[in-house]
């Protein structure tokens, strides 16, 4: 946990009481602080004694989770009052800053790839022997990480959220993937949500972004136009034996330049990241039956994230659908022709099977196993059945762990049936 005595004594307040406000409440209890709680939903204070909604004008400091719709798509009461009190709402990323600056950040951001870039330069450091800690969207809060001593390096996965709360990003070392289409809800419109992502590079960072989008190569412009130190991500990353596709090249390429600019040597850093095995959910391969391999990517919520796991394989039998976030499936039309079969599930197979239609042969299953059985079903040698939503889980699942749990289960159950 990271101490904060600068708060002993001081009113603060979190407003969210999940994963992120549980640690910045833990935080501010243990150094002496008046805490004020409080979330919207009973369920998650249920565990804090007599929560009140928070009066911000008694306020030194109030932490928001970024869980919490503030601004958009309407203002959350509080903000609205915190706003007239002159308190600002706060990323709990900032404070970790305050508390620790003697230590380095490296705060990775973009639509697609943050949690596995994240995991790789963390990992890369852990096998380099640095003292360092991966924490904020991924993994523990922010608050909740380790206290490292002078020159310790943070790692952070930072989601446009908690980059709008921030009020004064100072990263070392920022990396912005890549930009589509994404939550544009709760960002109030493309424009907003690509200059929440820009605000990682604010003040003095190394800037390391992507290439593949208009949105990242305009804002690349405009950093150089500043006189800033730009690193583009191109597609020439290393190939890892534990990251397949393009997507993971980039991702590699971009954890590279990030360990490049904290100083590490580049061969050093590549023979550090290439024990990295990958994180569950993403281009994972639970199994293998009878010539075909089974890859889950659940974590690919949206078109874009599903097209580069299409691109990856050169005959798919693919399991698609779910709570949709557009039913526009263009930005997999590219890939339409790696597609053997589709079997849709969820709420949007339906609008998907439309988005297919004469594109590739599609059928309707309803839910995973189904469509699992039947992909398993039709599979041929050399074909890969591929979970690849490109929809979030939320129609018919918790999470989309929940989701590729149960296609590794299934896929496992499959396995012990062949096997
Ligand atoms: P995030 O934390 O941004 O959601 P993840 O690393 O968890 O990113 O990957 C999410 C999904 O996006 C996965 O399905 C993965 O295969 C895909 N993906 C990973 N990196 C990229 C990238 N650079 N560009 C596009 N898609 C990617």
């Amino acid at each position: 946990m990271i101490p904060l005595p600068a708060y002993r004594g001081a009113e603060v307040g979190v407003m969210g009481l999940g994963r992120s406000g549980r640690a910045a409440a833990a935080a501010f209890a243990a150094a002496g602080a008046h805490l004020h709680v409080w979330d919207d939903s009973k369920e998650l204070r249920r565990d804090f004694d007599n929560p009140r909604p928070i009066e911000p004008s008694a306020l030194d400091r109030l932490v928001w989770s970024p869980g919490i719709p503030h601004l958009h798509p309407r203002p959350h009461p509080l903000a609205v009052r915190a706003d007239a009190a002159r308190v600002r709402p706060e990323a709990d990323v900032s404070l970790l800053m305050e508390a620790m600056p003697d230590c380095r950040f490296v705060g990775v951001t973009g639509t697609n790839g943050k949690s596995t870039v994240t995991a790789l330069i963390g990992h890369a450091l852990g096998a380099l022997g640095r003292a360092h800690a991966v924490g904020g969207n991924l993994g523990p809060a922010a608050l909740g990480l380790p206290a490292l001593g002078p020159g310790g390096i943070y790692v952070l996965e930072l989601s446009s959220y908690q980059l709008a709360l921030m009020s004064n990003p100072a990263f070392d070392v920022a990396v912005l993937l890549n930009i589509a289409p994404d939550h544009l809800d709760r960002h109030g419109g493309m424009h907003r949500y690509a200059a929440d992502k820009a605000r990682i590079f604010e003040n003095r960072a190394t800037a390391i972004v992507g290439q593949s989008d208009p949105w990242c190569r305009r804002l690349a412009h405009l950093l150089r136009a500043e006189g800033r130190a730009v690193a583009w991500i191109g597609d020439d990353g290393p190939a890892l034996p534990g990251l397949p596709g393009l997507h993971n090249r980039r991702n590699a390429g971009a954890a590279l330049a990030a360990l490049g600019a904290l100083g590490i040597d580049g061969k050093d850093a590549l023979d550090a990241m290439s024990s990295f095995q990958g994180l569950p959910h993403r281009m994972e391969t639970v199994g293998e039956i009878a010539g075909v391999r089974y890859v889950n990517d659940s974590k690919a919520t949206n078109p874009e994230s599903a097209a580069f796991a299409l691109a990856s394989f050169e005959r798919v039998r693919w399991i698609a659908g779910g709570q949709a976030k557009t039913d526009d499936l263009d930005a997999l039309r590219p890939w339409f022709d790696r597609i053997a079969k589709a079997y849709l599930i969820g709420a949007s197979q339906a609008p998907f099977a439309r988005a297919l239609a004469d594109h590739a042969a599609c059928e309707c299953l309803g839910d995973l196993g189904a469509a699992l059985a039947a992909a398993h079903r039709d599979a041929q040698p050399g074909d890969v059945v591929l979970l690849a939503p490109a929809a979030a889980s939320f129609d018919q699942w918790t999470s989309f762990e929940a989701r590729g749990d149960a296609f590794r289960d299934g896929v496992r159950g499959l396995m012990g049936g062949a096997g």
